[in-house]
């Protein structure tokens, strides 16, 4: 009987039906290979490559979670709120979402304008190229083709030159409020779930609690802990933080595609012993405890 902190699950990573590279199908194939048993895809602000993704897993047998990410600006910082085992059809998740989507087109304009004047042209219909969803254009596919203008050796190069607070190509958004980003899911039926909450440096640490405290009180459940986008001492320390708020904890790769990701899908250590996975009373970890 498998005990579920050891499951090899994997519930974060993205297609390009927002911003991967790999279509949901050959995502899913990826993690069959790679030996997840339990697979989210979690593309950001949409839906749309959950059916696909669902399929292919039930051909292989590789248990599956309908997910997504959610934008959200709270106190003026961009936040991920995770949505786990969503009603993908639910009407008032897909309005949201829909009016989450908004505005990255004109967005996306003002971004090429910045960088036209940093020296890189056509930014906008480059960006458009590696995008499979135009309503999802979103500063990874100006990375990547920064990238292939020469300007930068990698994305993670780009991020630390271009599309960032105070560097070309930043236009600040305004995304989803948190609280209501948390009740969409949670009328969805899903649980929400903190994502990659290491990458909140900006706000200090007393604005890391006020979030939290924020998103506990709004319904979030949960908090990565074991995430592609954390450093292993960030394991500890959000380790931590579940036990001091009484967060459930996820594990997930956030995955983007070969050779841009750190962590490929299933690769990441499983979570600490003493927390209590996200996953540890779901029928896909059931099914496998039968087994
Ligand atoms: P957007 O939603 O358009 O603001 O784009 C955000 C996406 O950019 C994230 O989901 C990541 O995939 C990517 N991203 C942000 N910061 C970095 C970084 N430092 N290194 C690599 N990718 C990043
Ligand atoms: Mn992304
Ligand atoms: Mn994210
Ligand atoms: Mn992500």
């Amino acid at each position: 009987m498998a005990e579920p902190r050891l499951i090899n699950a994997d519930l974060h990573c993205h297609s390009v039906v927002s911003d991967g590279t790999l279509s949901p199908g050959d995502l899913v194939d990826r993690a069959h290979r790679n030996g997840v048993q339990i697979l989210a895809l979690t593309d950001h602000d949409e839906v749309a490559g959950l059916a696909e993704a669902r399929a292919r897993a039930e051909e292989l047998g590789v248990g599956f979670v309908a997910g997504v990410e959610v934008s959200v600006t709270w106190a003026s910082e961009t936040i991920h709120v995770v949505g786990l085992r969503i009603d993908e059809r639910d009407p008032s998740l897909l309005r949201g979402l829909d009016e989450t989507r908004e505005g990255r087109d004109a967005r996306a304009r003002e971004i090429a304008q910045q960088l036209e004047r940093a020296g890189i042209p056509d930014a906008y219909e480059g960006a458009l190229k590696y995008s499979g969803n135009p309503e999802l254009i979103s500063r990874s596919h100006f990375a990547r083709y920064i990238v292939e203008t020469g300007s930068c050796e990698d994305v993670s190069e780009v991020f630390g030159r271009f599309l960032v607070e105070g560097k070309p190509g930043f236009v600040p958004h305004r995304w989803a409020r948190l609280a209501d980003a948390v009740a969409w899911i949670r009328n969805a039926g899903g649980v929400a779930v903190m994502a990659h909450p290491g990458r909140y440096h900006r706000l200090g640490s007393l604005g890391l609690d006020e979030l939290l405290a924020a998103f506990r009180d709004a319904g979030g459940r949960a908090i990565e802990v074991v995430s592609g986008s954390h450093t292993p001492s960030q394991y500890g320390e959000f380790e931590a933080v579940a036990l001091r708020y009484g967060f459930d904890a996820s594990r997930g790769s956030d995955f983007h595609g070969p050779g841009e990701s750190r962590h490929d899908l299933g690769s990441l250590p499983p979570l600490p012993a003493s927390l209590a996975p996200v996953w540890r009373d779901w029928p896909q970890a059931r099914a496998l405890e039968r087994t």
